[in-house]
């Protein structure tokens, strides 16, 4: 590979460099005109000429690359590459062990140590890349063969969601191996889920939720009337009425969730004609509920970071309280809410104050019973906090 340029980064972002922080954002760049092809790999150096990390340029959101190594000598090689998804790899041994979880994190970004890169391992052998810029991808060939070192696979998956807003590269997402059969079903503590690896930038279920669909199911389900907003393929009303739910009742705007949903409760020899599965807008669909008095003892909010519907704008930094303040006016006393947001604009303790405001709005009270963030598949580095997007409180209504 050809020498790393050389870049130099602007005073105010030194101390953050040198104490970790993965991401190399736009603005900590002098100059960026250095910068002309992605993946090139480039030697970061503070105003005295003193180096300070090692990186690659790739184009992300208001990223320009990712930190790879703070060691001057580390070549951005093979081995490199070997060494960061092997280690990953290690990291997962009790996933790969657990018969009962088929589906899981592999290879977690910056956590792991490249940034811009996700694998997920579905059913023994099926693994799905993600590349976040075409810097990342144009190392595809050396990952490949580091993982192929790593793992037995069966078959590569790859999803590439390059522009700069992440959005999903419509694609044969087939790389190498022997293609699946779709649905794949994979296992998670137990509960199966229909996956399409090649169908798409959203495989049918989000693994970062898999501990609170098992508290959900093991601890809050049991009896209970549940409405599950967002509700996607309807994972978390498969795993309440797995946990004993009376009745689950699923909403979500997409027509393709209907026949999702009635896919993931068939797979659990769960009986979906005994479920509400309901394609509508969750605003309207509240209206409706407060029109005909209907409450709930649990419901579950996981809605998008930001979505547009014909009558609806929602974005989560701004109309998470008032989403929660309907979901609040039909919850029952001492019923659960399960309020979630992937939102990597602001933190656990922002969204509590969400919480609370809605509360306070609505004149209730409320306790909070658990909270959850990444699961352990998803590592997360202490230095770069919004890696850590999940937030999940699941409260009571006094
Ligand atoms: N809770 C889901 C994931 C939600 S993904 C799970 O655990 O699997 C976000 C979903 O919100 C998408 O399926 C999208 O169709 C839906 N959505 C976005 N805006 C909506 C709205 N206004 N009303 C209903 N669903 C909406």
């Amino acid at each position: 590979m050809a020498n790393p340029i050389r870049v130099q980064v602007k005073p105010n972002y030194v101390k953050q460099f040198k104490s970790g922080y993965p991401l190399i954002n736009k603005e900590a760049i002098k100059n960026s005109e250095a910068l002309k092809q992605e993946g090139t790999i480039i030697d970061l150096f503070d105003e005295k000429n003193q180096f300070i990390a090692k990186g690659y340029y790739g184009k992300q959101n208001k990223g320009r690359g990712w930190i790879l190594s703070h060691n001057q000598k580390e070549v951005i090689d093979q081995s490199f590459f070997d060494k960061k998804i092997k280690v990953a790899v290690e990291a997962r041994r009790p996933f790969y062990e657990d018969q009962n979880t088929t589906a899981f994190r592999v290879f977690n970004g910056e956590g792991d140590g490249i940034g811009g890169l996700t694998i997920d391992c579905y059913e023994d052998g099926y693994y799905v890349l993600t590349w976040y810029s075409e810097g990342i991808y144009s190392f595809k060939e050396e990952i490949i063969h580091s993982l192929s070192k790593a793992v037995d696979y069966k078959g590569i998956y790859e999803k590439k969601r390059f522009d700069t807003k992440g959005t999903y590269i419509e694609d044969d997402d087939f790389v190498t191996g022997e293609r699946a059969n779709f649905p794949l079903i994979v296992k998670e503590n137990g509960i199966r889920f229909a996956v399409y690896l090649n169908d798409g930038a959203m495989v049918g279920v989000f693994l970062d939720q898999r501990d609170v669909r098992k508290t959900i199911r093991d601890k809050y389900a049991k009896g209970k009337n549940v409405l599950n907003t967002f509700s996607y393929t309807g994972a978390f009303s498969v795993a309440a009425a797995l946990g004993g739910a009376t009745k689950t009742t699923s909403v979500d705007l997409a027509n393709r969730s209907k026949a999702k949903t009635i896919e993931q409760f068939s797979v659990n020899q769960l009986d979906y004609e005994a479920q509400s599965i309901i394609v509508e807008d969750v605003f309207h669909y509240f209206k409706y509920a407060v029109r005909k008095n209907l409450t709930f003892d649990m419901v579950i909010l996981d809605p998008p970071s930001f979505a547009r519907s014909k009558k609806h704008t929602f974005s989560a930094g701004k109309d998470y309280p008032e989403l929660l303040k309907q979901a609040i006016h039909i919850t029952e006393k001492n019923g659960i809410i399960v309020a979630s947001s992937n939102c990597s604009t602001f933190g656990m303790a922002k969204f509590k104050g969400f919480i609370e405001t809605a509360f306070q709005e609505s004149g209730e009270r409320y306790k909070i019973l658990e909270e959850f963030s990444l699961p352990e598949d998803f590592k997360t580095m202490r230095e770069f906090k919004e890696g850590n997007y999940l937030k999940v409180v699941i409260l009571q209504k006094r």
